[in-house]
């Protein structure tokens, strides 16, 4: 797009009549590293629309997230809590409590109309961040990615966005939150002077530049925020998660429209626990006690926090703690590494043993060890490390080098998305080798040797994993599929049950229920679980299709079958054995039949 046109067309956008109170859009930009953006100083990236919502409105030049992971770092900007507070602390594992007052409900409570798009699997409803939104469109049936999570690209997250818009009631403000989630890994090819990864950034500005020129006229306010950044190969880390260094925990924030001034940058550290309070404020809401701060005023200086358990969860290691204040920085697991980041932001000097007080200093900072109740998949060696970190903090000598085995695990994950199976099999062996308490390596062998068609070896992979992490629903999903490829749905059911236990609204596991009630022939249980999830997704063709199924050909109730298929036809014409439905449904019409 070209930067003039843009440029009216952004100011399309901040003026105009509409409601008093501006609307407001949140774009959330996953996996999107700030010193990727041209406007923050990459040469050769092609991020027009955002560079031209920067050098009209406010770009935060130190704006960084309390934890590179998606769902928690998307609960930090909706609740305005750390993860050691909203506790929500990994992907996948965890939802959020009920009880945790969230932006959307405020908004709505304040006479907004709320409507999300999401463009992949981290963020679905199951995991608690839905509530408040007249519409949560986490649809993603056109997956592009089957080997990592479930994702949509951002031409159809914009396009949804679109026809969210063309359902808000008018008269109302509304409040739009749009995720992207291209730049997640993997990446597509390279183009020219571009990355892999540029390129898929650039897709995302591409496509917010589609979803502005289409916004309804009004007052807007928007305000664009990754939620963690991407290793890169940096520190030896390729995507994010493991470490805490800036890589992963910079992310670009840039404000623009009502309320917002021109052209700005400001310098002051802010986090993405800001994002809740200055909402609210833009909407003219109070805010709920939160740790946040409202971004429209300058921050004094403060300590930025941060954390990630995903090494204690996926690799049963050391918890990693970080806080940076006043140009320094500190990240604690079973070692300690201090950075003079206003000096060093590369984070590559590291002078702990140089700068003891400083160290001290910033120890007192960091947020608080998560305590054993609060980690989920917890097993006996959580337990170790934990407490091994609790009270001998610098005795870390029996913890593996974390970067060596990262490495091959790394491998590994991508040996996985090309199939490689037997490749991908000896990097998580050795690693599980070396390392016997490592969850992650021993998933893989699991996945691998069950890929092949090993079976009985994947079988006993995965129970030796639930004897040291019974709650552990990745393990339980796996052996659930390996015992229903061995033929015993029973053993199947039970192990979906127990996950439905731990986590009610899993649809992976009440889907899969549903399907393996419907095989044993336990037809009115199967089509409870069918309700359920018919409930949790009204749109969803698929599951209308199948429980249509289970009453036309099972439960012989053909009006009810009909009702749901010509719902399911209605919301997806293209549905797979849309041809077989119609034909049925033509016959049981004919003269004659019953
Ligand atoms: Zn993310």
């Amino acid at each position: 797009m070209r930067q003039a046109g843009l440029m009216a067309l952004l100011a399309l956008v901040c003026v105009g009549c509409g409601p008093r109170r501006s609307n407001i859009l949140l774009v959330t930009l996953d996996t999107t590293r700030a010193d990727y953006l041209g406007c923050y100083g990459r040469q050769v990236a092609d991020t027009p629309v955002l560079d031209s919502l920067a050098s009209g409105g406010v770009r935060f030049s130190r704006a960084f997230s309390p934890v590179p992971l998606t769902l928690p770092a998307h609960a930090s900007m909706m609740t305005g809590l750390f993860p050691w507070e909203h506790e929500v602390r990994d992907n996948g594992l965890y939802r959020l409590g009920e009880d945790t007052p969230l932006l959307a409900e405020l908004l709505a409570e304040a006479g907004y109309w709320c409507a999300a798009v999401i463009g992949a699997h981290p963020l679905v409803a199951q995991y608690g961040l839905s509530r408040g939104f007249q519409v949560y469109d986490d649809d993603l049936r056109s997956s592009v990615n089957p080997f990592d999570y479930p994702e949509r690209p951002a031409f159809e997250v914009t396009s949804r966005a679109l026809a969210a818009l063309q359902s808000c009631p008018s008269g109302r403000p509304l409040f739009l939150w749009v995720h992207y989630f291209d730049p997640h890994a993997p990446y597509g090819k390279p183009r020219g002077a571009l990355s892999g990864y540029d390129v898929e950034v650039a897709r995302v500005d591409q496509e917010l530049g589609r979803l502005l020129t289409g916004l309804p006229k009004g007052r807007w306010a928007v305000l664009a925020v990754g939620d963690h950044g991407e290793g890169l190969g940096e520190h030896t880390e390729a995507t994010h998660g493991d470490y805490l260094y800036r890589t992963t925990l910079q992310v670009p924030l840039i404000a623009f429209g009502h309320g917002w001034g021109h052209g700005e940058v400001r310098d002051d550290a802010v986090s993405l626990v800001d994002v809740f309070p200055t909402v609210l404020a833009m909407a003219g809401r109070a805010s709920p006690p939160n740790s946040g701060r409202d971004l429209r005023r300058r921050q004094v200086s403060r300590p930025v926090a941060a954390e990630t358990i995903h090494p204690l969860v996926r690799y049963g290691w050391p918890p990693l703690r970080s806080v940076e204040y006043r140009g320094w920085k500190l990240i604690q697991g079973e070692r300690m590494e201090l950075f003079r980041t206003e000096k060093d932001p590369k984070e590559e000097e590291e002078l702990s043993r140089a700068y003891p007080d400083t160290l001290a200093a910033l120890r007192a900072l960091l947020p608080p060890l998560p305590s054993v109740g609060q980690t989920a998949p917890l097993g006996p060696r959580d337990r170790e490390a934990l407490s091994a970190l609790g009270y001998f903090p610098d005795a870390g000598s029996s913890i593996p080098p974390r970067d060596e085995l990262l490495e091959m695990l790394e491998q590994g994950n991508r040996l996985v998305t090309e199939k490689r199976w037997e490749d991908a099999y000896e990097h998580f062996s050795a690693v599980a080798t070396r390392d016997p308490g490592n969850l992650w390596a021993r998933m893989g062998v699991g996945t691998c040797v069950a890929a092949v068609g090993d079976l009985a070896t994947a079988d006993s992979v995965f129970r030796s994993l639930l004897d040291t992490h019974p709650l552990y629903l990745p393990a339980l999903q796996n052996l659930a599929m390996v015992r229903l490829m061995l033929g015993d749905d029973a053993e199947a059911v039970r192990l979906h049950t127990a996950v439905l236990e731990i986590m009610p609204s899993d649809m992976t596991s009440l889907e899969a229920l549903a399907v393996c009630l419907r095989q044993q022939k336990k037809y009115p249980e199967s089509l409870s679980a069918y309700r359920r999830l018919a409930e949790a997704r009204p749109k969803d063709a698929r599951v209308l299709r199948d429980m249509g199924s289970l009453l036309a050909y099972q439960l012989r109730d053909r009006n009810e079958a009909a009702r749901l298929w010509r719902q399911a036809l209605a919301i997806d014409p293209r549905l797979p054995q849309r041809r077989e439905m119609e034909r049925e449904m033509q016959r049981w019409e004919a003269p004659g039949s019953q």
